[in-house]
């Protein structure tokens, strides 16, 4: 295809010239069927042409308001000029030559990038891989390897991937994990703070979590603590203050490594660089990945050199972890979330939309919670008058928002979230369109 505007330099406006999705999308979607495993979904079939700053360009030419960043990834705008650049330069010097066989410096740079900007001031070490699962597959592996002890401790809602250890971590049965077991062993859930819902402080939702630790596995035998800061699938629930302080200092009197999950959270979405920042905890372990590198697979576990370095040579790796390209797209990644601030773009991006989803809230009484930090932000929608889950309501308002070209994603373990995780770049003009489209179908569509 040749293009003479590059994706950053796409017209900002939502268009609708077809019906979404339109006709050359749906000639797509029937060769689709006929060639991707059903069991392969999609939020909304259109066919991407272009995507850039806040918008995603269809086949069709209609251009949509992207609210979703492909879940938390192109937090610096799809395309963005310094990832192409990076990109470009590395692609036409080598592609890949497998970080354990013979290295490059690229590697190096982003664990480098990784100790310097995750929490906590300790000496720390970092390995890379290629999804967000892979990287909490490898933050066990190293906690085990560390403490010796089998045991892993989850939380409800919690999400973690797709390979088998990660989905016996997930909470979620359908659609991650129905049909697909048996699981690994010597995972343990228990339960979150989840302030809408328990009405419990941090502290005492912390210590529900910590009796159960303590009564039904044993401290003793725990080598990680796994969590998200926000569970991000679960729905954006922000824990009350005070629980993640908790179960850190739990962990660390006793021995177990705390691993932060911030696949979903981390590199500025929450208007900081991670969001454990928010509570100021440090923990043991952090993996990353999704807003890492621009749109190019990249994972990460950062952590304590004591406990990363524990592992023996040779047991942590992976043909491609850590690929020359998407190493590359990672430095110019964060260089463009530095170089513009994102971390102030996510807290602006809050500021806009808490007040105008608290405006539906009212109007509608369909909106029983409004979470979420920066550009993470979550309405739990309810029956008026009640705390219970509307998954019907909730997937009308996200096809509606679709058919009017604003790309919104649902979660939630009831299904009855929709969540905002638009792109830090995004213009405030368009920003405020989708909330003003938004609402028109929260308003339609709820009787108010
Ligand atoms: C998306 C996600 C994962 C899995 O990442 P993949 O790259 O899809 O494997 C793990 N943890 C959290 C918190 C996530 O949001």
């Amino acid at each position: 295809m040749t293009t003479s505007t590059s994706p950053a330099e796409l017209p900002q406006e939502r268009r609708l010239v077809t019906a979404v999705p339109g006709p050359k999308s749906l000639e797509i979607q029937s060769r689709r069927t006929a060639a991707v495993s059903a069991g392969v979904g999609a939020t909304l079939p259109v066919y991407v042409e272009a995507a850039g700053g806040g918008v995603i360009v269809d086949i069709d030419g209609n251009s949509l308001i992207d609210m979703g960043s492909g879940i938390a990834v192109t937090s610096v705008g799809n395309s963005a000029p310094k990832v192409v650049a990076a990109v470009q330069e590395q692609v036409a010097k080598f592609t890949h030559t497998c970080f354990m066989v013979t290295s490059y410096e690229g590697y190096v740079e982003v664990c480098e990038a990784l100790n310097r900007l995750t929490p906590g001031d300790h000496e720390k070490r970092s390995a890379l891989f290629n999804t967000g699962a892979e990287a909490v597959e490898n933050a066990v592996k190293i906690a085990r390897a560390y403490t010796k002890r089998d045991a892993v401790v989850v939380f409800e809602h919690g999400y973690h991937g797709r390979t088998n250890l990660t989905m016996g971590m997930t909470a979620k049965n359908m659609p991650y994990k129905q049909s697909f077991g048996p699981f690994a062993p010597e995972i343990y859930r228990v339960p979150l703070s989840y302030p809408y819902h328990d009405g419990l402080t941090g502290p005492d939702a912390a210590k529900r979590a910590i009796s159960r630790i303590d009564k039904e596995i044993g401290a003793d035998n725990v080598a990680a603590i796994v969590i998200e800061p926000i569970a991000g699938e679960g729905g954006f629930i922000v824990p009350a203050e005070g629980f993640l302080p908790a179960l850190v200092e739990f962990a660390n009197a006793n021995g177990i490594v705390f691993v932060a999950d911030e696949v979903q959270s981390g590199f500025c979405r929450t208007g900081a660089w991670f969001a454990s920042e928010h509570e100021g905890i440090v923990p043991d372990l952090i993996t990353t990945a999704k807003g890492i590198a621009g749109g190019l697979p990249l994972a990460g576990v950062t952590g304590r050199a004591e406990i990363m370095d524990a592992v023996h040579v040779g047991g942590l790796g992976g043909t491609y972890g850590g690929n020359p390209v998407a190493c590359a797209a990672a430095l110019g990644s964060i260089a463009t979330m530095e170089e513009l601030d994102l971390n102030a773009a996510a807290r602006e991006i809050e500021a806009v939309m808490k007040p105008r989803l608290q405006t539906i809230a009212d109007k509608t009484g369909v909106i029983g919670d409004i979470r979420g930090r920066g550009a993470m932000i979550a309405v739990e929608i309810v029956k008026p008058g009640t705390d219970e889950p509307d998954a019907a309501l909730t997937g009308a308002v996200a096809k509606a928002c679709h058919a009017q070209g604003v790309v919104v994603l649902t979660a939630g373990t009831y299904g009855n979230v929709l969540r905002f995780l638009p792109p830090l770049t995004m213009p405030s003009h368009l920003l405020d369109e989708a909330l003003t489209v938004i609402e028109e179908q929260f308003l339609a569509l709820s009787g108010a």
